[in-house]
């Protein structure tokens, strides 16, 4: 896949492939604030937020490798340092995802969140599942497969799996919501007294900002039930970790997308995030 020769090198012979896209892509990361405690740390692919609470920082997914001295710069941009960081949370184990988890994880006193289901693909002690692809995804998937920079994610610790219902930690009660489908151990994160929802990969935009079940689904029932389930939070904004986050009217958006689902799958076949992973 991709532009590359078989051993690594670019057409030109001079730069490895992956070097030159992971130069394109340090490129890219914006930070914008969405709401004063939340930052939406905008990659092409895969995106991270940073939330701040009195004790320190919590970052929600980590990007692809490659991305800790981005997230490192967002940090100091908002004023404080990587070491401030108390908790990094993995909405799933996909490397767009933990990325980078394994170097963040040795910032500091930093402990390591993700669902207990998925926890044995994020460590690499097992291989993840692949996706359960639809016709209509395969060539999307393989289309967005090519544009990944090749390498194996090191595998980053987990200082404590999840399960439904578990707190957080972080967001003035945070609270793990299991979203199985995307992954078995897909979780997300309900910040009640904010009405916050960071959604990893269960549900995503598409570039014309339309809300929808996430793509490349091990389980795409599983997804759509998942997606019915966070349509009944109560919620203003929605981070998600493909298309831009809403701040303002969430739920109501949540609520639509869960109502336009055909009843045997979990997305309309012409509507995609944009660089879904
Ligand atoms: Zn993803
Ligand atoms: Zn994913």
């Amino acid at each position: 896949m991709g532009n590359g020769s078989a051993d690594g090198r670019s057409a030109d012979g001079v730069m490895p492939r992956h070097a030159r896209q992971a130069a394109a892509y340090r490129c890219c990361m914006d930070v914008i604030q969405l709401v004063p405690r939340l930052c939406f740390l905008h990659f092409p692919v895969g995106h991270a937020y940073l939330w701040r609470d009195p004790d320190g920082l919590t970052l929600i997914d980590t990007g692809l490798p490659g991305s800790a001295p981005l997230i490192a710069g967002a940090i100091r941009e908002a004023g404080y340092q990587p070491a401030d960081l108390r908790r990094l949370v993995l909405t799933h184990f996909h490397g767009d995802h933990i990325g980078a988890a394994a170097e963040i994880a040795g910032w500091g006193e930093v402990e390591v969140l993700a669902h207990r289901d998925d926890a044995p693909f994020i460590r690499a002690q097992a291989a993840g599942p692949a996706p359960d692809l639809a016709d209509w995804e395969q060539p999307i998937y393989e289309q967005v497969m090519s544009q990944l920079p090749p390498g194996p994610v090191v595998p980053p610790r987990i200082d404590r799996e999840l399960d439904d219902g578990d707190a957080a930690g972080f967001g003035d009660g945070a609270v793990a919501v299991a979203v199985p489908g995307h992954t078995p151990g897909s979780v997300a994160f309900y910040l009640p007294r904010h009405r916050i929802l960071f959604i990893g990969d269960a549900v995503a935009r598409s570039p014309a900002g339309q809300v929808m079940c996430g793509v490349f689904n091990v389980n795409r029932a599983q997804a759509a039930a998942s997606l019915q389930r966070l349509a009944s939070f109560d919620i203003k904004v929605a981070c998600f970790g493909h298309g831009e986050p809403l701040t303002d009217g969430a739920g109501a958006e949540l609520q639509a997308a869960a109502q336009r689902l055909p009843a045997d799958s979990g997305q309309h076949p012409r509507d995609t995030p944009e660089n879904p992973a």
